[in-house]
């Protein structure tokens, strides 16, 4: 084959080339340099034959790049494939870089690539922002006061602020993923366990409405309840609701003083209802209750009576036995009374040593009976000093007419006849 041949073959297959692509096989050096006489042509000939596989190779390892491939590989000397070679190292850099980011680490910064560099290089900075967003919101509940618990909008547990699991005794890792209404909140605060469906606080989380409660209970790990005031909020991703965050506090120490302060009620309220020496009710509760028990026999029509009475020569008592054995007295006297009355009876001081019964439902004949059976008792008592007193009883029923002054006046007035009537014994006002 002369030059001229050699270039018409060369020709031809350049022209299918540009028209048709390089095609599967590639480009095809279309002369065998052997058949080629001409040393000079021939050595030009395994030139372009050598680009021609250059050409192939380069377009080949150019394809599996393009693919993704970043294993593809193209020999050493090959001219056409080293601009892509770089890129392929480049690329090759940046894979690792975003796997690096991938599992957190946001130095990287990537300076090859161009437009590519500046878009690579501003996501990390959205997440570097969003990372340090994140942390600043890890710190805020670390250090909250108050349990925080973030749950799915299932209810299922996915998050728990440190204070969270030292209030309920969890660590993360145990209640992480359980349905909150199933582990934390199943119980009312008398221990009974909610009805399925009804769990109010589960409701809340699935029907995204506010949820408070200032008296509610949670289940710890021990099983014990905690009292806790709690508030529930929908939170919302992309406008979505995706959840509730819930904060709540232990409040046993306040629910514990808020007991013991109306323990120290109570007790102040019996000993402004009580007389210190004798324990039994003073006059101030006596007159409180005679108001009502009035009241209610107005109402109800049903009988009320009064026993006023008091104890005889007490003052000769003191004098000889001293003011301490005159208390001593009142103080068994009032005992000894007490022990033979009715519940629903009030006996109260009434001053000094006289006292009052007030006997609800009892008529005249009956109280009359009691004050005789007291008077009876007292007389047959034996006190420490001196070992014997009497007492002198008046007795009164209530009228429609009366009030609290008046039916007392009836009973003093005939207390007062008692005394009159030489003592140790018991008078009632008709
Ligand atoms: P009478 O039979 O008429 O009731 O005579 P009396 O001596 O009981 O009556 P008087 O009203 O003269 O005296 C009552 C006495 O009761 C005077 C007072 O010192 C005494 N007394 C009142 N309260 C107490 C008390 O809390 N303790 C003691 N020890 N004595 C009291
Ligand atoms: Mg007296
Ligand atoms: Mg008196």
């Amino acid at each position: 084959m002369d030059h001229r041949e050699i270039l018409e073959e060369i020709d031809t297959c350049l022209k299918t080339a540009i028209g048709h692509g390089l095609g599967s096989k590639g480009l095809i050096f279309p002369v065998d340099p052997i058949t080629v006489e001409d040393e000079e042509l021939r050595a030009i000939c395994n030139r372009f034959a050598t680009i021609f596989d250059m050409i192939n190779e380069s377009y080949q390892y150019s394809e599996r790049l393009a693919r993704g491939d970043l294993s593809a590989k193209s020999s050493r000397n090959n001219i056409f494939s080293m601009p892509l070679k770089g890129l392929q190292a480049s690329l090759a850099h940046m894979t690792w870089q975003a796997r690096q980011v991938a599992e957190g680490d946001l130095n990287q910064q990537v300076h090859f690539l161009g437009e590519f560099s500046y878009s690579f290089n501003c996501m990390i900075l959205s997440l570097r922002e969003k990372e340090i967003i994140k942390q600043r919101l890890k710190q805020i509940t670390d250090v909250l006061g108050e349990g925080v618990l973030l749950v799915d909008s299932d209810g299922k547990i996915i998050f728990a602020n440190p204070e969270a699991m030292r209030l309920l005794g969890y660590s993360f890792d145990e209640i992480e993923g359980c349905l909150i209404h199933e582990v934390i909140h199943k119980q009312q605060p008398d221990g009974t366990l909610y009805n399925s469906g009804e769990n109010p606080f589960f409701n809340a989380i699935v029907s995204g409405n506010d949820y408070n409660n200032d008296d509610g209970v949670f289940t710890c790990k021990s099983g014990l309840l905690m009292p806790i005031s709690f508030a529930c909020r929908a939170v919302f991703k992309n406008e979505t609701r995706d959840g509730a965050v819930i904060a709540f506090r232990d409040i046993t120490v306040q629910k514990k003083n808020l007991q013991s302060l109306e323990g120290i009620n109570e007790l102040l309220e019996k000993q402004a209802s009580t007389d210190a020496l004798t324990g039994i009710f003073n006059r101030m509760k006596f007159n409180q209750t005679l108001t009502s028990e009035i009241k209610r026999a107005k109402r109800y029509r049903v009988a009320l009576s009064l026993i006023l009475f008091d104890i005889d020569h007490f003052k000769q008592v003191n004098d000889s036995y001293g003011h301490l054995s005159g208390d001593t007295v009142l103080k068994h006297l009032a005992r000894l009374v007490a022990s033979n009355l009715r519940e629903i009876d009030i006996f109260a001081r009434w001053g000094g040593e006289e006292f009052v019964i007030q006997a609800p439902e009892t008529s005249l004949e009956s109280a009359i009976k009691l004050a005789e059976k007291l008077r009876s008792k007292i007389e047959n008592y034996v006190f420490p000093a001196p070992k014997k007193i009497t007492v002198s009883f008046g007795v009164a029923t209530f009228r429609s007419s009366d009030n609290d002054i008046t039916l007392v006046n009836r009973a003093d007035e005939a207390l007062y006849r008692a005394k009159e009537g030489g003592r140790n014994q018991v008078v009632s006002h008709a």
